[in-house]
This record gives C-alpha cells, sequence and structure tokens, in this order.
C-alpha cells in the first residue's frame, strides 16, 4: 500500500476531488481526517471509507476560519497520534464572480477568504504537525487558470489561483531542508458539480471542449490519484512544482481536429 502508516488531512473531503482522495487515500492504507462544512457529505464520506474496511473522522471546519484550521489539525494529532499528508483542496467558484467591474467587493473577499487565505491558514497549523511528524508532504490545490487566461471572467477566483500557487512556491524553497514537500495541483476542467453547474447545457459544455485537446472533462478520480501522487514517497524529490492534470489544456495553442 503507498500510504501505509500515514495520516492524512483533506479539506473539501464533503465532494467532487476530496471525496475520491479521501476514498483512495484511504484504500492505499492511510487514516483519513475528511474535512468540510458539509457536514452530510463529510459523514457520508467517511461512512464509504469504513464500509470498505479502512479508517476515517470527520471533522466540520470552515478552512477561512483560523478556529477551525487549527482545530482539525489538533484532531488529527489527537486521533491518529500524527499527520503526515496536507491536502488543501477545499474551493468555490462564486456564480456572481465576473469581471473586474462588475465583481461585488464581498464576492471577492469570500472567494479569497476560502481558497487563498483558507491554504494559508491550512499551512500555519498543519506544517507545524508536519514538522512533529519529522516531515511530509502539502498538496494546495490550485487550477489550470492560475497559468492561463480563463475563457469567461471569474476574476476572484483566477486571482485566488494564483495565490495559491504563488504560495505554494515559496513554501516549498522554506521548508525544503525539512522533509517538508508542498506542490500544487493544476487540475484543468473536470465533470464534477462546481464546473458542471455553470456549464449547463450541452452548448457551453462544448464550447469550453473545444480548447481541450483530449476533447474531454477530466474526473475526480484522476485528480485523486495525482494527489496519491504527491502524497506518496514516490515522489520524493518533487517539490514547489505546478503539477498539471489538465488534459493538454495549458500545452495547446490549437487542438486536434
Ligand atoms: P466541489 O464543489 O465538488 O468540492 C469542494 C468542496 O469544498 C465541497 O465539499 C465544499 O463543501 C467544500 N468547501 C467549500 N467551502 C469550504 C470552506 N469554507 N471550508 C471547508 N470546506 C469548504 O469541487 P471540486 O471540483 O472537487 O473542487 C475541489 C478543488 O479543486 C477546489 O479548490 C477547486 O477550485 C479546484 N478545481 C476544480 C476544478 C473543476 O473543474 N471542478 C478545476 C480546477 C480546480
Amino acid at each position: 500500500m503507498r500510504l501505509a502508516n500515514k495520516v492524512a488531512l483533506i479539506t473539501g473531503a464533503s465532494s467532487g476531488i476530496g471525496r475520491e482522495t479521501s476514498v483512495l487515500f484511504a484504500n492505499e492504507g492511510a487514516k483519513v481526517v475528511a474535512v468540510d462544512i458539509n457536514d452530510a457529505g463529510g459523514e457520508e464520506t467517511v461512512n464509504m471509507i469504513k464500509q470498505a474496511g479502512c479508517e476515517a473522522v470527520y471533522v466540520h471546519a470552515d478552512v477561512s476560519k483560523a478556529a477551525d484550521a487549527e482545530n482539525m489539525v489538533r484532531v488529527a494529532e489527537q486521533t491518529y497520534g500524527q499527520l503526515n499528508i496536507l491536502f488543501n483542496n477545499a474551493g468555490i467558484m462564486h456564480s456572481d464572480d465576473d469581471n473586474a467591474i462588475t465583481t461585488e467587493e464581498a464576492v471577492w473577499d469570500l472567494t479569497m477568504n476560502i481558497n487563498l487565505k483558507g491554504v494559508f491558514l491550512g499551512c500555519k497549523y498543519g506544517i507545524p504537525a508536519l514538522r512533529r511528524a519529522g516531515g511530509g508532504s502539502v498538496i494546495n490545490t490550485a487550477s489550470f487558470v492560475a497559468l492561463l487566461g480563463a475563457a469567461t471572467p471569474q476574476i476572484a477566483y483566477t486571482a485566488s489561483k494564483g495565490g495559491v500557487l504563488a504560495l505554494t512556491r515559496e513554501l516549498a524553497i522554506v521548508h525544503a531542508r525539512e522533509n517538508i514537500r508542498v506542490n500544487a495541483l493544476c487540475p484543468g476542467p473536470l465533470r464534477t458539480e462546481m464546473l458542471m453547474k455553470f456549464l449547463n447545457t450541452e452548448e457551453k459544455r462544448q464550447r469550453r471542449l473545444v480548447h481541450i485537446p483530449m476533447g474531454r472533462f477530466g474526473e475526480a478520480k484522476e485528480m485523486a490519484q495525482a494527489a496519491l501522487y504527491l502524497a506518496s514517497d514516490e515522489s520524493s524529490y518533487v517539490t514547489g512544482t505546478e503539477f498539471l492534470v489538465d488534459g493538454g489544456i495549458t500545452a495547446a495553442y490549437v487542438t486536434p481536429e
């Protein structure tokens, strides 16, 4: 098993990437601390893991709140004795997030607080725990939009993900000699609730698919597999990367016919 004897804390664990990663990490031997604000979804993720005979606990935490972030790390250490893997994955894409002129300040603040400050707070309390465990792996979910301009305006989301990427690089350097690796997972457009609620017609989906060389959306399971590599000791020389898992979208200038 690729994560035997490891404890992994995963935020945004109630759905999408977070849920698939929680299930996969548990199947690979990790004890999972599943974190979210959606308690019903989080409990369901934990039940899925327990039904497979693996170990997990759910913790309610709003990643944008310092006290919650501190508590989720405390629960991990109290329940399982240590923390080895920190997956800062929770994020939102607000329906009123648009261009700089039309986006409300409140939408900007909420997006930044969850998507960027949430990653900062996860690291603020999680990295000391990784140190206590003798090292570990941090994975921060950014997005391909951290590298490309977005096809449709979503200024706060794009800026927040750019921030996650920059923060990841700096942390990777600062902690490189402490056996703590920090990488950004940069998913392409996925067939998850987050994106499909916006791409809600066949026409809108096709318009986006034109830009993806593989001609399809990614799956949350495919992101979980990438996160597994970054979490495991197989990536022991990998730090500070923008780990793109995007069907080729970032490499494309034109897409094949
Ligand atoms: P999702 O909406 O299925 O999952 C996000 C989870 O985060 C939800 O369970 C939600 O309840 C939780 N969450 C929201 N705010 C929170 C908060 N304040 N505290 C704790 N939990 C909170 O979406 P997903 O596609 O699985 O997205 C996961 C990550 O991947 C996000 O950071 C997202 O920005 C990123 N991402 C998604 C796509 C995509 O196309 N879906 C592409 C690139 C990056």
